[in-house]
């Protein structure tokens, strides 16, 4: 498929290149972040799996240089002008509610550039530089990995210790890792779930208290397993879908908010979470209101307003699923990313802005320039 069919088929590929986006994934993580307010309050974050940099580059540009995008640069510029008005004397209505300027501040006014900001990104593969960001070239499924980011993240004070140095320096992890996709759904959604537990245990050892991890997932047969455990380590977990996923794909990513271990559990590196591993359950908040939709499921609707489906059953491993509140996140009005667009007449497809570095498919292109194309061999 040439570069220009890719451009009419997918909004989002062509806006990456004319915003300068080295990936279209960079749109997923700004609309999760117009959902979830994932940067407030954040200046350490660990990017894994980020080449080839699109999520690195929303990291930079927000909490380095404090820009805004999308539905955020809208809200900065409503606040500005109601502070305009306001210096007008103009500014809460009668009823005497927040208006956007005061939102604004709310935010301890993050939309400016940040201070003492740290931003690792890790990736099998090489990753261009980006201005502030630290990067890797690491595989996250390996233990050494975490004392490499450890060292990355405080190069002046880290201290090696084979056990947990205790620092927890990390106010949110993101991963948005995803395997060479073979076609074979069962076997895709199985390594794509081994690389978001690696992304898991990794983030156990480095989070903070209250902290943040965001991951792609596969939505599979046991996704809901994944949820139950998610929800043993954060208060909050949602399973997201920003408007720029394809709506055609089982990808989508769970925002886990409020990390804190559960009492009696203690992280050993040596016994990782993975599916089928016990983690205690913390005890969670009383529940407000509850109705039974049938049997075997539970719809509960927690203080927060938010409706969380949850099941019943006597079968010991289904007690162990539970089912994460769905956002799909992104404005209505944002491009469709199954949709075909129409172009305009003459204009210019434009390159991407990053080629990759060193792609896995370099060596099988030369392989086969080597063989005299792609039918070299067979037509000899
Ligand atoms: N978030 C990136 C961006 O915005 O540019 C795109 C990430 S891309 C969808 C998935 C990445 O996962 C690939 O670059 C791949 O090399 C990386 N990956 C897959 N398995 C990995 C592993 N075990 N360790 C580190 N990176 C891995």
């Amino acid at each position: 498929m040439g570069k220009s069919s890719k451009d009419k088929r997918d909004a989002y590929y062509r806006l990456a290149k004319e915003q300068g986006w080295r990936a279209r994934s960079a749109f997923k993580l700004i609309q999760l972040d117009e959902h979830f307010d994932l940067f407030s309050g954040v200046t350490r974050v660990v990017d894994l799996c980020a080449a080839p940099g699109s999520w690195s580059q929303v990291l930079s540009r927000i909490l380095i240089k404090g820009e805004s995008f999308g539905r955020r640069a809208w809200e900065e510029k409503q606040a500005e002008e109601s502070e305009a008005l306001q210096d007008h004397g103009e500014g809460k209505d009668e009823v005497g509610r927040k208006d956007a300027s005061e939102e604004q501040k709310g935010r301890g006014g993050e939309l400016r550039p940040r201070e003492n900001v740290k931003i690792v990104a890790v990736d099998l593969q090489p990753m261009a530089s980006l201005e502030g960001i630290t990067s890797l070239k690491g595989d996250i499924t390996t233990p050494s990995t975490i004392t490499r980011i450890l060292q990355a993240l405080d190069p002046d004070t880290y201290v090696d210790d084979a056990e947990d140095s205790g620092s927890h320096p990390v106010d949110l992890v993101l991963s948005d890792g995803a395997p060479d996709v073979t076609g074979l759904h069962d076997l895709d959604i199985y390594i794509q779930s081994q690389l978001l537990y690696s992304a898991l245990n990794l983030a156990l050892r480095i989070l903070k208290p209250g902290g943040k991890f965001v991951a792609k997932v596969f939505r599979g047969k046991d996704v809901d397993l994944i949820y139950a455990q998610l929800r043993c380590f954060f208060t909050d977990v949602h399973c997201a879908k920003p408007r720029s996923s394809r709506a055609s794909s089982l990808e989508a990513f769970v925002v886990c908010e409020g990390f804190n271990i559960p009492k009696g559990y203690k992280v050993d590196p040596k016994r990782p979470v993975g599916l089928g591993a016990q983690v205690p359950v913390p005890e969670r908040k009383k529940k407000d209101k509850e109705s039974l939709i049938d049997g075997s499921q539970r719809r509960t609707v927690r203080e927060d307003g938010v409706s969380v489906l949850e099941f019943e059953s006597d079968d010991e491993e289904d007690k162990n699923r539970w089912i994460a509140p769905f956002v799909a996140c992104g404005d209505l009005s944002a491009w469709d990313a199954d949709a075909t667009y129409h172009l305009p007449k003459g204009r210019v497809s434009l390159d991407p802005v990053q080629p990759p570095t060193a792609p896995p498919y370099k060596r099988a292109l030369e392989l086969r320039r080597q063989q005299g194309g792609l039918y070299g061999r067979t037509s000899k």
